[in-house]
């Protein structure tokens, strides 16, 4: 019996996300999927592992509806804000009939999820400075065959590091009313809180804003994420989700992390990265192996080298694993470097500073 025949066509051709723990590597300093560097000790205070969890833990909701200055009305949780870029496609996508459209260099998984379901995917290069290319994007929103139905967008831009102008996010939004969704995925967001279109909901029905505890809130083994939308968005998303997608434990430490000690310790954990990008970025711009520095508002740096391929490994053999962005449009020679704590941005730049290449 071949197995691979009983397959669906689009699974069986599907590359699936290479995420940072797929591909692994060896070393002991982990830089390659912009985790925090060091783990939160927490405690479990629920024990009701007998029973099934809520769907929506209304606590939960409460807490991180009043974080984000939205209503719980207007969230949803699931299991990380990857999960939420699913259930939008299934939730408003046809296969084989609509579209989603994203803006490469961008991250990875609004095209494998497309993918996974049999929806196409419609890209449009972003600009020189990694904006919106508005006109091109409008061009493909009048098409109908396929018809895009959500437009993907990152802010700021993973792995770019660049926010999205707000006048051109308030243009996408208004050449899309009626026709599409606007997914703005806010994972990094914690940083540059001042910049969240979160307050634009009451505005705009359809926006959705994508969030996460794996990032700023030191999480990404809890996987939990939120989506902020108007509240038939969420409804809809609500259909399709897994009847108890938020384990117990989950909930629990997720409420305690958006506690108030959890939010100063976030406060901390953001000052700490910020701190460490800005120490990285200024001994790096030191360093001759190194093209060029783009300054960047999550907690990573995307550096381009000289002979990034020579870098990759030459920090893969001192066992510090970085992510190669060098495949992605535009981004040839780049490395993407997560912000890890003091000790080891300074053996990031103790490799780098002896590469000696011509300028
Ligand atoms: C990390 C990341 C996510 C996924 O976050 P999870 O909540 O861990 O699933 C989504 N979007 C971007 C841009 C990310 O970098």
């Amino acid at each position: 019996m071949n197995l691979q025949e009983l397959a669906r066509d689009e699974v069986r051709a599907l590359t699936p996300y290479q995420s940072a723990r797929r591909i692994g590597g060896q070393g002991d300093v982990w830089l390659n999927a912009n985790e925090f560097p060091c783990a939160t000790p927490y405690q479990l205070t629920q024990q009701t592992l007998n029973r099934y969890p809520e769907c929506q833990p209304p606590m939960l909701l409460a807490a991180y509806a009043a974080y984000a200055g939205v209503r719980a009305g207007q969230l949803l949780v699931s299991r990380g804000a990857d999960e939420s870029i699913e259930l939008l496609i299934r939730a408003f996508c046809e296969p084989g009939k609509d579209a989603v459209l994203y803006c490469p260099p961008t991250y990875g998984m609004y095209g494998v999820s497309a993918e996974a379901f049999g929806v196409t995917r419609r890209t449009v290069l972003s600009t020189q400075n990694w904006q919106l290319d508005l006109p091109a994007i409008e061009a493909a929103l009048a098409e109908t065959t396929p018809h895009v139905k959500i437009v993907y967008v990152c802010h700021p831009n993973n792995p770019t590091g660049n926010l999205l102008d707000h006048d051109d996010l308030r243009c996408l939004l208004k050449m899309a009313e009626g026709r599409a969704l606007v997914v703005v995925d806010e994972a990094y967001i914690d940083f540059r809180l001042d910049m969240s279109t979160a307050s634009w909901l009451e505005e705009w029905p359809h926006l959705v804003i994508l969030r996460t505890l794996s990032k700023a809130f030191a999480l990404a083994g809890l996987r939990c994420g939120f989506t902020l939308a108007h509240p038939e968005i969420i409804q809809l998303l609500l259909k399709v989700i897994a009847p108890y997608p938020i384990p117990v434990p989950v909930a629990d430490i997720a409420l305690q992390a958006l506690g108030s000690d959890g939010l100063q310790r976030v406060k901390r954990n953001i000052a700490e990265v910020i701190d460490n990008r800005d120490w990285l970025q200024q001994a790096l711009s030191t360093c001759s192996c190194v093209d060029r520095i783009f300054s960047g508002e999550g907690n990573w740096l995307l550096v381009r080298f000289q002979n990034a391929e020579r870098v990759f490994k030459m920090l893969g053999e001192q066992g510090i694993v970085v992510r190669d962005q060098s495949r992605q449009p535009g981004l040839e020679g780049c490395l993407r470097i997560t912000i890890g704590t003091r000790e080891e941005c300074e053996r990031v730049w103790q490799v780098l500073s002896v590469l000696k290449e011509k300028r």
